[in-house]
């Protein structure tokens, strides 16, 4: 079948950590990108926080002032989801919570044509339970990026027990005529990264409140010495803690509380304060 043709317009809802970076991704692969956000007003924040990123590109020459402007020109702002009916992919980036996504791809099944993939950039939701609330779970796939979006290569292509084989290729494809390596995995609680990255958090965050080191310490015995490019902490300040959390609970929720993925009352804490990592400008470090 082969990757989405670039003259094909795409929909991305959520302009929050991922949303803005992944329009970005398909805008510089040629497509028009429409970016709706629920809160009035963030999609255009979104595009112009990809502005700015871009902007320093330019400045390190590390792209054209003429290819900025170009990708910038194909990134329009939507204020109302019925403006995303030309879409013929939609990637959903909105909150970690399975009913909210049902419901926002049972509204657009409504908007957009029957041909329209849906793809879903949720970390630890079964994509096969997504697909339940919608009359055409065959067009529904996970498209799992990484943090962040524009610069991590990975990308996980997921499908749920009801997702069409062809359509997770074409995505597959599509993945990477953007220039990712994408993956075919089938939906299992965290997929692949973020099941095998669920202890890095769990036991940095047990050593912590364990007392055995303070959270500066693992982060850079983690990094100087383990290899990593980031700490534990740190990655968690970058992810966001609202979405960790919610990523830990669905996978605890999933494996039957298995005690090897249970939430950190820590972690719940930072939540209840809404020290929610870099975008709060708090988290377990100070930003800004
Ligand atoms: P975020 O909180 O930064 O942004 C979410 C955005 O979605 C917000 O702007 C919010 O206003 C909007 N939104 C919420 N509900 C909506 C709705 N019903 N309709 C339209 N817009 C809505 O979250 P994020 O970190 O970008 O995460 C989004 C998704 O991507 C989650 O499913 C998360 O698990 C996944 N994800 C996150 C990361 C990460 O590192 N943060 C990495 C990979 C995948």
């Amino acid at each position: 079948m082969g990757a989405l043709p670039t003259n094909t317009v795409i929909a991305v809802i959520g302009a929050g950590t991922m949303g803005a970076g992944i329009a970005q991704v398909a805008a510089k692969a040629g497509h028009s990108v429409l970016l709706y956000d629920a809160v009035a007003g963030a999609a255009q924040q979104g595009i112009e926080r990809t502005a700015a990123g871009l902007q320093k590109l330019v400045q390190r020459n590390k792209i054209s002032s003429a290819d900025c402007e170009a990708l910038l020109s194909r990134m329009q702002p939507c204020d109302a989801i019925e403006d995303l009916a030309p879409a013929k992919l939609v990637i959903e980036a909105i909150v970690e919570r399975l009913e909210v996504k049902q419901q926002l791809f049972s509204q657009l099944e409504n908007i957009c044509s029957a041909d329209t993939i849906f793809a879903s950039n949720t970390s630890s939701i079964s994509i096969t339970a997504i697909g339940a609330a919608l009359s055409r779970p065959q067009h529904l796939l996970g498209m799992h990026f990484f943090n962040p979006a524009p610069v991590m290569k990975l990308v996980e292509v997921i499908s749920g027990v009801a997702t069409d084989a062809g359509i997770a290729q074409q995505l597959f494809d599509t993945a990477a005529a953007w220039g990712k390596k994408p993956v075919l995995a089938r939906s299992t609680p965290g997929f692949i990264v973020n099941r095998v990255a669920r202890p890095f958090y769990a036991e940095a965050l047990r050593v912590l409140e364990e007392g055995g080191a303070d959270v500066a310490t693992i982060d850079a015995i983690v990094r100087e010495s383990g290899g990593f490019r980031m700490g534990p902490f740190e990655l968690m300040d970058l992810i966001g803690h609202d979405v960790n959390y919610a990523v830990t609970n669905s996978v605890f929720d999933a494996y039957f509380q298995d005690p090897r993925f249970k939430p950190s009352l820590l972690q719940q804490e930072l939540v209840n304060a809404g020290y929610l990592g870099r975008k709060s400008g708090r988290g377990f470090y100070h930003y800004g």
